[in-house]
Formats: structure tokens, C-alpha cells, sequence
């Protein structure tokens, strides 16, 4: 299949091309780089053998749209849309909500709408856990209700929407899937997470390890948890890309929709994290137990049989391998793709 891969140069969309140039698919990347540079995609290409095709646009350009999808069409057209594109920090989005509808829902909305003129129906979208907010049971199922705390959140939960009705009146096929904690790096440690001021645990905890921040602030020890930190469903970046090959290879033919968490079923606490995190490290990694987070919640674990039943897919990677690989990254991208790649 030839793919378009939004935000392909992105974390998890770089992780997702190698799974799709792996197993045989055409990819090509759209990618504004307002999170990202081009460097993961030279990566890509060490890491095996081909490199995407490129083209640097943002989503809410629609000439720019138009005209990559009147190319594709001459060689067959995109057979299918891996939707990554979108700002993801949270708190950036409490402040700045008006450029998160902006740029998540009007560049979403203007791809849909270039895709349906083109005749392609079929796209895998990056939801994300968040959508349940607060959840009433634990672990969270796909019918636990939605209700987003924040407008990053409530970005997700408006293009799932927008998708179940574009779907269910153009007859396409859509997979949304709601992902817990991606975290970990290819093993090569070519690719990884690379935030410029990291807002989720591990990139904190990897650029603290590495010397570029001085201690990990614990939100909170005072959580009804096991030790009282938060917990949360950790996946490796590596399975959440083969989740998206998975559903793309594996869908019911036709117009359909599902719907998918995408996490291992499996809970581990903030300080869980530290503690692998320094085994895979070997030294000690400084922390200090801070106030709780604004909105944040004590537990988040998947309820994740359902994509195992419908697309066979479930983690294969543990707890072992994601701070093993977030490590890997780390040491030798001490200062990310901006920096020398060190041995
Ligand atoms: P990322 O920031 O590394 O990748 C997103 C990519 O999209 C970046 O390369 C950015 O430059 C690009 N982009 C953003 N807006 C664009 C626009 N208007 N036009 C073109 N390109 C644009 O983030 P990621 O962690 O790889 O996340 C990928 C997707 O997964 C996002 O939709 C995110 O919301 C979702 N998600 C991420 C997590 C997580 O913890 N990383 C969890 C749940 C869901
Ligand atoms: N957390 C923390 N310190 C940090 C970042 C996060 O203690 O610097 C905690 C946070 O309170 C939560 C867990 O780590 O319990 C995971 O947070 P993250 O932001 O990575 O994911 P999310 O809360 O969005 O699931």
C-alpha cells in the first residue's frame, strides 16, 4: 500500500515508518516540522535502507494538500492516512487553546476534506487515553464514557467525532486508537523521543539521567496508589507502531469503524519508572517529591483486549526493553537530533 504518514517525522510517526517500510509499504511524509526535523527521517533511512518521501507542508494548506494528492494519484493514489499530526503538550494547550483547535481541528478537517475528493476513505488516527479524563473504572475500557479535561484533550475527542460521522456518511474506513503512555526508542537508538523541554515522565527522566536537567520533580507521593505516586500504562513506542501497521493490515475490508485502546493492561508508578530507569542507566537518577499536577489523576491502566480479539496485536516489549531503549536514545543523542550522535 502507498501510505501518507502525517507528523511522520514526529516521534511515534518515525517509529511507524520503519514498521511500514519494514513490511513492505510505500510511505510518504507530510510534515510541517513545527515538532520535529528532517534528521529522523535520514535516520530512518540508516536504519533501513530507504527514506519516505518527504514533503514539507502544514495540514491546513490545502493547495499544498491538493497538489500531493493529484501527484500520488498519477502513480495510484494514497491507498491510506496514518494521522499524526498535532501540538500534544497539555499545558501548552490550557494556555494557548485557540492554536490547538486551530492547528489539530482545522488541519484535520482540511485533510479529511482533501482525502474524501480524492476518493481516500481509509485512515488510522492518534487518539489518545486522554480522552476519558477522570475514569469511573478501572482498567478503562472503549465504552468508558468520554470526557476530555483539557483542549488538547478535547481536540482528540472532537476529531474522533468528526471521523465517526465523516465515516458513517462517506462510507470510510477509520480506526481510532487511543493510546496510553508511548515511551522507549528504536533499539538502534537512531530515533527517539527529542522534546525540547520534555512535559511527559520519561523524556524528564532520560534527560535527567543524561546530565541535562538536575532531579525529576514527583508530582504528588500522596496518591491512592500502591506507593503514591501515579500510575500509568507505559507501552513501547516500537508495539504502538506495529498497532498502526496492524490496524491497517488487519481492518475489516470496506466501510467500518473501530475503535481500539492501544496499551499493555499493565500499571507501573513514578517511582517504578525512576528505579528501571536507573538499573537500565546504572547510576542513580535525582529526585524530589513535588506538588501534585494540575488535573492530574492517580491511575490510568487499559483495559487492552479488544485489539488483541479483533487485530492480534498485544505488547510484546516490557518494562526492560522501554527504559533500555529510552536510554540507548539518550546516551547516544545526549543533546537529541540537534547534537552529535555519539557510539
Ligand atoms: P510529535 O510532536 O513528535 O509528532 C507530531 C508531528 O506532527 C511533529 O513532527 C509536528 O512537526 C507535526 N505537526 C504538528 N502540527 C502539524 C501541522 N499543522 N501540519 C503538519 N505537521 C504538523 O508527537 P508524537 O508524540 O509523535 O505524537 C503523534 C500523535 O500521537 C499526536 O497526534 C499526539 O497527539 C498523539 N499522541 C501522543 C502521545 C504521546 O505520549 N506521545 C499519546 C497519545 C496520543
Ligand atoms: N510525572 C511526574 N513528574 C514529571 C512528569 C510526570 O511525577 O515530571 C507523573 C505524572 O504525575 C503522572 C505520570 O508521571 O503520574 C505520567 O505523566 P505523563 O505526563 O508522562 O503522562 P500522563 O499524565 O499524560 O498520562
Amino acid at each position: 500500500m502507498h501510505i501518507l504518514v502525517t507528523g511522520g517525522a514526529g516521534y511515534i510517526g518515525s517509529h511507524t515508518c520503519i514498521e511500514l517500510l519494514g513490511r513492505g509499504h510505500r510511505v510518504t511524509v507530510l510534515d510541517n516540522l513545527c515538532n520535529s526535523s528532517t534528521v529522523s527521517l535520514d535516520r530512518v533511512q540508516q536504519i533501513c535502507g530507504q527514506r519516505p518521501a518527504f514533503v514539507e507542508a502544514d495540514l491546513r494548506d490545502r493547495p499544498a494538500l491538493e497538489s500531493l494528492f493529484a501527484e500520488a494519484a498519477k502513480t495510484g493514489g494514497f491507498d491510506a492516512v496514518i494521522h499524526f499530526a498535532a501540538l500534544k503538550a497539555v499545558g501548552e494547550s490550557v494556555a494557548q487553546p485557540l492554536r490547538y483547535y486551530e492547528n489539530n481541528i482545522s488541519g484535520s478537517i482540511c485533510l479529511f476534506e482533501v482525502m474524501e475528493k480524492h476518493g481516500c476513505r481509509r485512515l488510522i488516527f492518534s487518539s489518545s487515553a486522554t480522552v476519558y479524563g477522570l475514569p469511573e473504572k478501572l482498567p478503562i475500557s472503549e465504552s468508558e464514557s468520554i470526557k476530555p479535561t483539557n483542549p488538547y484533550g478535547h481536540t482528540k475527542s472532537m476529531m474522533e467525532q468528526v471521523l465517526l460521522d465523516t465515516a458513517a456518511a462517506h462510507a470510510w474506513n477509520v480506526t481510532l486508537l487511543r493510546y496510553f503512555n508511548p515511551v522507549g526508542a528504536h533499539p538502534s537508538g537512531l530515533i527517539g523521543e527529542d522534546p525540547e523541554f520534555p512535559n511527559n515522565l520519561m523524556p524528564f527522566v532520560a534527560q535527567v539521567a543524561a546530565g541535562r536537567r538536575p532531579k525529576v520533580t514527583i508530582f504528588g507521593d500522596d496518591w491512592p496508589t500502591p506507593d503514591g505516586t501515579g500510575v500509568r500504562d507505559y507501552l513501547h513506542v516500537c508495539d504502538l507502531a506495529a498497532a498502526h501497521v496492524d490496524a491497517l493490515e488487519k481492518a475489516a475490508p470496506g466501510a467500518a469503524t473501530a475503535i481500539y485502546n492501544v496499551g499493555t493492561g499493565t500499571g507501573y508508578s513514578v517511582k517504578q519508572m525512576i528505579a528501571a530507569f536507573e538499573s537500565a542507566c546504572g547510576h542513580p537518577v535525582p529526585s524530589v517529591i513535588g506538588p501534585r499536577r494540575d488535573g492530574d489523576v492517580p491511575t490510568v491502566v487499559a483495559e487492552a483486549s479488544l485489539i488483541r480479539q479483533r487485530l492480534g496485536w498485544e505488547a510484546k516489549l516490557g518494562l526492560q526493553e522501554m527504559v533500555r531503549d529510552a536510554w540507548n536514545w539518550q546516551r547516544r543523542n545526549p543533546m537529541g537530533f540537534k547534537g552529535a550522535l555519539l557510539d
